[in-house]
């Protein structure tokens, strides 16, 4: 499929690595000339000589981690032979190497430099394929027992998700040429090697053995759940799953002092649907991380200002990037090195030449990681909202960001109404499915850039950057009115909830009540308790 991005991106490909191999052509010449005249000039002085082999080692060095990267994988390969060579030399001893043997290198590199000429061509790059992003929330429940099978569907249903059920394998292939699910919620027990639905899949069974386990990993499941359901657990797998597809883009600073490598990974990342940046300064990485806040530091070991482990050991003296995920793209093949890198607080290690597919592969799972991680430290469990701490600092940022940055900023509490009687009436576990709901309710009313955090057992606290007052008290309204059409049913009984919430806009305050939006908000929600419940006051 040509679709005018990617030819675009291939012709800005194409025209780097033109680039590059004009530079590669010419260092390449370069080198072969000092290394000449050192060897003419410097006969008599060794310490001259050493200095030069140096600086070409260092050179070769670059050029073994580039040239692969951009397809010239012969070249990168001899030019590795080439350093590998020269600092076997010169770490043998202070002794340089013999006329003979220096001039046999000599050789080589001109050989070498011949060979690359501008009409040599890189071998192609594939770039990821990103699939399609459908907006539409299909699950499949495919479960031989009906009436289990219709008890999930119904409390599924309160989570708002279309559900359709199939009791049989061959039913749900059949359906599957007129749709195509989100996500597939199978039954461990069934025949369903014959499954032909190409989606995410999750399984439920009655069993826990380590074979079920396995069996289920290699149909690629991304769930495995055990039978009395725990619903709110199922919902919120579902909603990291739906999530992830509508996930924003990973954010990766790249920071090498060899710009067209840099600009290289940039577009490669970029293809794949990232967002990136190049760092220009290194030493205003701190400034420029706290602006556009990466998720991944991809970056050089060595780089003539400042080298990597160095840059590394920096971010981690902030107490804020002490889990950010920073990786070494290096030529390095020398295991201490990278060992001792890996000591100064990088993570991991990519050996250069890299090909595209394998960057954006490395980079999308440990962001990917990364991102389960955080989430796994900053959101409740119940909700996968952000926990008590984590929106109330959130609020706080943002709230101080909205008065410097001169945008109105809402901050709203939402408390469920009488829920000691929800708990008291139908049980603790029923009363986590109605806060769970609740949670689903706000992630899909309110916007992704939005923050939503439990702030207590039914109580939760929202920021709504760039909104003004009367906007998001409609948006609260048509929460709280949505809710309270919500049907919750627990076997014969139905039952329904309501929700009270209290907000404020930052516009609405003296300068001196700036400091206490949480408390205003708090004190609305009491109004509309007070007030009479299911309301929303401001
Ligand atoms: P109001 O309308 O005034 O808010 O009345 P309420 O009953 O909702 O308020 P109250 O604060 O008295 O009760 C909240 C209840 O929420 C008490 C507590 O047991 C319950 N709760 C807190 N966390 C959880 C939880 O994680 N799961 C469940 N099921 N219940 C919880
Ligand atoms: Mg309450
Ligand atoms: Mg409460």
């Amino acid at each position: 499929m040509a679709n005018p991005e990617q030819t675009l991106l291939e012709s800005k490909l194409a025209a780097l690595k033109q680039s590059y191999l004009a530079t590669l052509e010419s260092e390449l010449l370069a080198l072969y000339n000092d290394l000449s005249e050192a060897i003419a000039h410097n006969q008599e002085e060794p310490a001259a000589l050493a200095h030069t082999l140096e600086d070409i080692h260092r050179r070769l060095h670059k050029i073994a981690g580039s040239a692969g990267t951009f397809g010239f994988q012969a070249v990168g390969q001899q030019v590795r032979t080439l350093e590998v060579t020269l600092q076997s030399w010169l770490e043998a001893s202070h002794v340089l190497p013999p006329f003979t043997k220096l001039s046999a290198f000599v050789q080589q590199l001109w050989e070498l430099q011949r060979e690359v000429s501008p009409g040599a061509l890189p071998q192609a790059h594939t770039l990821a394929e990103e699939s399609a992003i459908t907006s539409v929330t299909i699950i499949w429940l495919v479960e031989e027992d009906v009436e289990l099978g219709n008890r999930i569907l119904e409390q599924l249903n309160n989570f708002s998700y279309t559900v359709r059920l199939f009791t049989t394998v061959k039913d749900a292939n059949h359906a599957a040429s007129k749709e195509i699910p989100d996500v597939v919620i199978i039954d461990a027990g069934m025949e369903f090697a014959n499954l032909s639905v190409a989606c995410p899949l999750l399984f439920i069974s009655d069993q826990d053995t380590f074979e079920a386990r396995v069996r289920a990993a290699q149909l690629n499941a991304h769930g495995y759940f055990l039978k009395p359901l725990n619903i709110p657990q199922l919902v919120n797998r579902l909603e990291q799953l739906l999530h992830d597809r509508e996930a924003p883009p990973a954010r990766i600073l790249i920071v090498d002092d060899d710009y067209q490598l840099a600009m290289y990974y940039q577009l490669v990342l970029e293809a794949a649907g990232m967002e990136v940046r190049i760092l220009e300064q290194p030493e205003h990485i701190i400034e420029q991380m706290s602006v556009f806040r990466p998720e991944l530091l991809l970056m050089d070991v060595h780089m003539p200002a400042y080298n990597g482990p160095d840059l590394a050991a920096v971010v981690r003296q902030y107490e804020e990037w002490g889990s950010l995920p920073i990786v070494f793209l290096s030529a390095e093949t020398d295991l201490n090195k990278q060992i001792d890198a890996l000591s100064h607080g990088a993570d991991d290690f990519l050996t250069k030449p890299i090909s595209a597919a394998q960057l954006v592969a490395s980079v999308r799972a440990r962001v990917a990681r990364a991102r389960t991680l955080s989430a796994l430290l900053n959101k409740d469990s119940l909700t996968g909202l952000l926990k008590h701490a984590s929106i109330k600092s959130a609020t706080i940022n943002e709230v101080a960001r909205a008065y410097r940055q001169n945008y109105p900023v809402i901050v709203a509490m939402m408390d469920i109404d009488n829920f000691k009687t929800v708990n008291d009436t139908h049980g603790h576990a029923v009363g986590d499915v109605v806060i769970a709901s609740v949670a689903t309710l706000l992630r899909q009313r309110l916007r992704q850039t939005d923050l939503i955090g439990r702030y207590g057992g039914e109580e939760f606290l929202m920021v709504l950057p760039h909104c003004g007052a009367q906007d998001g008290w409609k948006r609260l309204e048509n929460i709280r009115e949505y809710f309270s059409r919500l049907r919750f049913r627990q076997g014969d009984i139905e039952f329904s909830c309501t929700l009270s919430a209290g907000m404020i806009c930052s516009t609405d305050v003296s300068e001196e009540k700036r400091e206490n939006l949480l408390v205003a908000a708090d004190e609305a929600l009491y109004r509309a308790k007070r007030g009479g419940r299911n309301k929303v006051c401001y």
